[in-house]
């Protein structure tokens, strides 16, 4: 399997080969065509094995399809994508932008206010940075957490009604009963259409994900991988 055989779009292509991604790994063989075919889909793996590339490539390919002209201009929020913390957000942003270099993705990351320069620093060290409203309002993909998502739906600073894609990464984390973010994510369900593709990324599959993913996604039309 390679990614040429993908049907890829062509800048696309050149983003991952550009970050010397050869060939895909397991997951990506098995996931990334039928996501683009628009299926919503669980993803049960663990980290290491290529699962942010693995959603990554698919979302810009179903955003951005296969013309290599310049993109259209923004109709609102297109993606979005949930990690249960800021580390994995900004992570995740800089894999999209990475990967989407040459296809000028325009995205955004959007966690709690804070500008701690290490994972580990003190709530006392901890800076307020403001939000660039305007850099959001433009933005094509976000990732962020849960809390700062809602609270920026509230505000009417983000519109979901556009969006083609939604992602939980780490789901078993994000709907853990104990974490207090499951309100949140049936929270920002409860603004999607209904025609909004859904992914879930879990490294376990419990009953408690699989009772929320019922809820959520469109299961006459979903695989497991
Ligand atoms: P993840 O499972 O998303 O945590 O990714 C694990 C690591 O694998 C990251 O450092 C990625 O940059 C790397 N990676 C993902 N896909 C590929 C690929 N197709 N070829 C080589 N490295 C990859």
């Amino acid at each position: 399997p390679s990614f040429n055989k993908m049907n890829l779009n062509k800048e696309l292509l050149k983003g991952i080969y550009s970050i010397g991604y050869e060939k895909p790994s397991l997951v990506q063989s098995k996931a990334i065509v039928p996501i683009i075919s628009g299926k919503d889909i669980i993803i049960q793996q663990q980290s290491g094995t290529g699962k942010t590339a693995t959603f990554t490539i698919a979302m810009l390919q179903v955003l951005y399809g296969l013309s290599t002209f310049n993109k259209k201009k923004s109709e609102g929020l297109q993606a979005l994508v949930i990690s249960p913390t800021r580390e994995l957000a900004i992570q995740i942003n800089g894999v999209i932008e990475n990967l989407g270099t040459y296809l000028k993705v325009d995205s955004f990351c959007l966690t709690g206010l804070t500008n701690n320069k290490t994972a580990s620093a003190k709530a006392s060290t901890e800076k307020k940075i403001k939000l660039d409203l305007k850099a959001l309002e433009s933005a094509d993909i976000v990732s962020g957490t849960p809390g700062k998502i809602v609270d920026c739906l509230k505000r009417n600073q983000i519109s979901l009604d556009n969006l083609k894609m939604i992602i939980l990464d780490e789901a078993d984390e994000l709907l853990d009963e104990h974490l207090g973010f499951k309100k949140q994510i049936y929270e920002i369900f409860s603004k999607i259409n209904i025609k909004t593709q859904v992914l879930i990324l879990s490294a376990t599959m419990s009953t408690n994900i699989l009772e929320v993913s019922k809820k959520i996604m469109n299961w006459d039309n979903h695989i497991k991988i």
